[in-house]
């Protein structure tokens, strides 16, 4: 059952008012901090800090530290609000609107180790281009690029080069961040690194992180995109898996199920060409379960024939369906930012602002078959208001010593499904049949104990958070006390309760 709702605004903290900042206050119109891309939770904040300085973020944690645990007052910080449930948000506290901070100094170091030093409320595709100005780009990303460094940050940050290069958070250099008592710390693997490992990842608990370092590699110009399309899982798992162990491979692997679709070759055909049309065009998708490999290679023009050959040498070793083999060649920023195409194509159609009862999961390797068969051949009735990726990543290029929660296994797999749904809907397209489908998955991960660890993860008891964390628990919880011990920061995420 979905929670909605709606608390009323509490009289605005007078003490705030009083509040020496650059940037300001709002007690009224915060409506905004109520929402986020999930759109099923709405809580109103007493007030939103637009902070003009890190300092303004200080300030404003160490005045609720000092007021100490009588208050009810906490604190979240939203980045770009693109939580599902309401994690950005402070139900009666104070949203510290991140992305009024946003274009405060980017600065791109050029030279051996180039890096990029950026505001916390950037987005990432404003780092990117900026970036390439200078012909450089950070190494990991996320499939959507308007997502801010401190969101991503507080989760993973993954995608299909996650294989190579491991999640975003394992691709940072140093942070700056505001913990719970309003110290203002600057971390890295060097310097007050239990910090730096528990805010990456850390689901927002430990500090708010205000600046980070990410370390640059020379962007290419433009990309090879590849699809290819299996009729069996376990092929396409095994093909998977080669491509992300071996040593001469794409730059990006993921991959789609596709369930009861009609159409798919001939929509693919605007963006796409077959390598063979005539065999392409006698491929019949329709209403199969199909899975498709999504595969790209980083090229600059000078050497086109040289990747041409490389590609076809790595395809000739995978046992995809031959006549599916589709091509296109975009530029590197087109490539990276194509999922805000298609939010362009859903805002059109009015799709792009309804509920998102979205569910990510980490599916060890030795259970990926068991899962597939059962969800995706049986659960999952189809996929046409949503994409479901799957793809595996290696769990050597993730650090251990950060927040982040893992299966247990050395190879994972991602498994999202990230639908929309229609409010007033009783079809298979309503939120309460797409919740129910997500229960359904879960109960069966549970009943087959498939050691599958959510990504995003969102539970309301601390038995819940508990089993999540597993091992790691007693380290959360030391880390909460020592840089967040009022549970001032980050209570959307329902783990730890504010004692008053
Ligand atoms: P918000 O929703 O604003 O905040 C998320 C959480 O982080 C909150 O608890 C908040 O308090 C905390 N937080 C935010 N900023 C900070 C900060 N500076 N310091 C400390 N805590 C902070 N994720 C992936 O890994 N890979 C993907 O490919 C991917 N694709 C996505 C596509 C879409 C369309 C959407 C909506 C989400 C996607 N996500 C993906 C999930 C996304 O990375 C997370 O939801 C992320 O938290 C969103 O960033 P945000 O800036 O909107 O954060």
């Amino acid at each position: 059952m979905v929670i909605k709702l709606r608390l009323c605004s509490s009289a605005a903290p007078s003490s705030l008012e009083a509040l020496q900042v650059d940037g300001h206050f709002s007690f009224v119109q915060n409506e905004f901090a109520a929402r986020d891309f999930g759109n099923q939770f709405h809580f109103l904040p007493s007030a939103v800090l637009h902070p003009k300085s890190v300092s303004d973020i200080a300030t404003t944690i160490r005045h609720v530290w000092q007021v100490g645990p009588g208050s009810e007052l906490t604190v979240a910080v939203r980045g770009h609000g693109h939580s599902v449930q309401g994690q950005a948000q402070a139900p009666q506290g104070i949203v510290i609107n991140m992305k009024s901070l946003k274009g405060q100094g980017m600065q791109v170091h050029t030279g051996k180790f180039p890096h990029v030093d950026v505001s916390a409320g950037e987005l990432w595709i404003d780092i990117l281009q900026e970036c390439l100005k200078f012909g450089l780009a950070p190494k990991s990303w996320t499939d959507y690029l308007h997502l801010t460094v401190g969101g991503t940050l507080s989760n993973a940050g993954i995608s299909g080069q996650a294989f190579r290069h491991g999640p975003q958070i394992s691709n940072i250099d140093q942070l700056e961040v505001v913990t719970g008592k309003g110290e203002v710390v600057i971390c890295s693997e060097e310097q007050n690194a239990d910090l730096f490992h528990g805010v990456l990842g850390g689901l927002g608990q430990f500090g708010i992180i205000t600046r980070a370092k990410i370390p640059l590699e020379p962007a290419p110009k433009m990309v090879k995109w590849i699809r290819v399309l299996y009729s069996d899982f376990d092929t396409f798992a095994r093909d998977q898996e080669r491509l992300i162990s071996a040593e001469n491979t794409f730059d990006y692997v993921e991959g789609l199920v596709i369930v009861n679709k009609t159409g798919l070759i001939h929509n693919w055909r605007s963006s796409f060409n077959p390598q063979d049309p005539a065999k392409a065009s006698r491929f019949i998708s329709d209403r199969r379960t199909l899975f498709c490999l999504e595969l790209t290679k980083n090229f600059n023009p000078e050497n086109a024939d040289k990747i041409e050959q490389e590609i076809a040498t790595i395809l000739s070793e995978l046992n995809y369906i031959a006549s599916t083999l589709f091509m296109s060649e975009v530029q590197y920023i087109e490539f990276l930012d194509r999922v805000h195409s298609a939010e362009r194509k859903l805002r059109s159609k009015g799709l792009w602002d309804l509920p998102h009862p979205w569910l990510n999961l980490l599916v060890p390797k030795s259970k990926i078959h068991n899962f597939a068969e059962v969800v995706f051949g049986n659960i999952l009735r189809d996929t046409n208001n949503g994409p479901v990726l799957v793809y595996p990543m290696n769990k050597y290029r993730w650090n251990n010593k950060t927040s982040a929660v893992l299966p247990e296994e050395d190879i994972f797999y991602m498994v999202a499904f990230l639908p929309h749904a229609i409010p007033s809907s009783m079809q298979n397209d309503g939120l309460q049949f797409l919740i129910s489908l997500n229960n359904r998955i879960l109960d069966f991960c549970k009943t087959a104990q498939l050691g599958v660890k959510k990504y995003l993860p969102y539970y309301t008891t601390q038995e819940e958070w508990k089993e999540h964390f597993g091992p790691q628990w007693e380290v959360f919880l030391r880390r909460k006390s020592a840089y967040d011990p009022l549970a001032i920061l980050a209570p959307g995420q329902r783990i730890f309760h504010k004692a008053i």
